[in-house]
């Protein structure tokens, strides 16, 4: 099996700048893109007008690949590169769809002029939609659901770009925080759900527009605010302009966003990431009941909610687990030994730390189980003389359809196991999850978020053909 679909994967990272002077847009790109790294690795790529000096106009240069940032753009890093506006994106892409033609930005030009598009999230009417295009004719050269937003604005029988968008937007369900360049124009939309974050920041002529924070405190921004829900911003060299492209639905933002899928330095949703995480684990450690010595974490996804479950039991908190950030992506490994070689080349027990110790071992999340189990029999191998799992999620159960790739079903441990059967079949002397009340209790509006892949009540049911 592939050892990473053991944990669960963002498709996409944002970035959006205006300058309201030429300025190296490329280079902004490449620093809130490598900000962003963690939400996608396996295609990066940018777009941006490239000014034409001799007669003031400008065209869209696009350049993308399958890879790291750092690989793919550090070509923007050596010159200078005029431009007042660009977009780009990092992405994962879903089981079987690592291509370069779903890498994005993507561009194109059509009668209601030149455009590229980088979305984050995934539309869950996309198969609907993309079978009524297709039977009109449409040609599509992707499998994403980027190029069909393209190619609805195209077909738009609207007299221009900003209203066809409109009347685009009309049409899509699910989720979508998007950076959009038009002309001379950088527009940010997100849906009305806010299933993805996406923020907007100011500094000095300058307009950012990022999915997490993070991107936006590289580029030293510290003016910023949510863009929201059903929101669409147009800035251009005369300014910003918002409006509101859709009633006001109930707020359904992703919460792994909160537990996983972030980075601990960025907001999301307005709240801190890292606050949030401890809260978690302190939140894990109030229904305690067991006697251990120490509190580790599975690093690095685990480590906020283990400190905030130290700080509350009063137990020390321990780096037991040493990460090798230098093991890269493993792929199929078909045999138990190769998967547990995979897993020690990633993660290894600190046997002085381990060896005769109760633990508390704090994780994220548990998708099949696999690691775990691994991971366990290492420690136990270490010397540790008990390892209670806890994890500062709820069981996940069912898929997403909102951007997330979870395995099915069927792959899902939760759902073929109670938690005293996955702490028998992983090894641990016992398991226990975060419950959903208590995940809404570290929330600043626990009611506000989506908890589908929980309990399997979509906000939006996804519409098949
Ligand atoms: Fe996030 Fe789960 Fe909802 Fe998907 S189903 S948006 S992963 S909370």
């Amino acid at each position: 099996m592939d050892q990473e679909s053991d944990t669960l994967r963002h498709h996409c990272g944002v970035v959006g700048v205006h300058s309201a002077n030429p300025d190296n847009i490329p280079e902004k790109l490449f620093y809130g893109l490598f900000a962003l790294q963690h939400r996608g690795q396996e295609s990066a790529g940018i777009c941006y007008r490239k000014e034409i000096p001799e007669d003031g106009s400008g065209r869209f240069v696009t350049y993308k690949d399958l890879g790291m940032v750092s690989t793919v753009l550090s070509r923007y890093l050596n010159k200078p590169h005029p431009s007042t506006l660009g977009i780009g994106h990092v992405r994962y892409s879903t089981r079987g769809g690592n291509q370069l033609e779903n890498a994005q930005p993507l561009a194109a030009s059509c009668n209601k002029g030149t455009a590229a598009i980088a979305h984050n999230g995934n539309i869950s009417n996309a198969a609907l939609l993309n079978t009524r295009l297709s039977t009109e004719g449409s040609i599509f050269q992707s499998s994403s659901d980027t190029e069909l937003i393209l190619h609805m604005i195209a077909r738009s029988r609207q007299p221009d770009f900003k209203s066809a968008l409109l009347e685009t937007l009309q049409d899509l369900e699910g989720a979508f925080s998007m950076v959009m360049l038009h002309e001379e124009q950088l527009i940010a939309i997100r849906d009305p759900w806010g299933f993805r974050p996406l923020y907007i920041g100011f500094s000095e002529g300058l307009t950012v527009v990022a999915s997490e924070t993070c991107a936006l405190d590289m580029l030293k921004i510290r003016d910023f605010r949510e863009v929201e829900p059903g929101e669409i911003i147009h800035i251009d060299s005369s300014g910003l302009r918002s409006e509101t492209f859709s009633p006001k639905e109930k707020k359904r933002r992703c919460v792994f966003e909160l537990i996983y899928f972030a980075r601990p330095d960025s907001l999301v949703f307005g709240e801190s990431v890292y606050l949030t995480r401890k809260a978690m684990g302190a939140a894990l450690a109030m229904d305690e009941s067991i006697e251990a010595d120490l509190v580790m974490s599975v690093p690095d996804s685990g480590n906020s909610a283990a400190l905030g479950y130290a700080e509350k039991s009063g137990l020390p908190f321990e780096q037991g687990l040493t990460r090798n950030h230098y093991a890269g992506r493993s792929f199929i490994l078909p045999t138990t030994s190769q998967r547990e070689l995979a897993v020690r080349m990633k993660l290894h027990p600190v046997r002085e730390v381990v060896r005769d110790k109760r633990i508390i071992l704090v994780d994220d999340s548990l998708v099949r189980g696999t690691t775990s189990r691994i991971l366990i029999s290492l420690m136990r191998e270490a010397g540790a003389k008990e390892v209670h799992l806890r994890l500062s999620s709820p069981e996940i159960k069912f898929p997403c359809y909102y951007g997330i790739d979870i395995p099915t079903r069927k792959e899902l441990i939760s759902n073929s196991l109670n938690p005293g059967e996955i702490a028998a079949h992983i090894g641990a002397d016992s398991l226990r999850f975060l419950s959903i009340p208590r995940l809404k209790e570290c929330l600043q509006d626990g009611e506000g978020y989506c908890y589908a892949c929980f309990t399997g009540e979509y906000p939006i049911q996804p519409r098949e053909v």
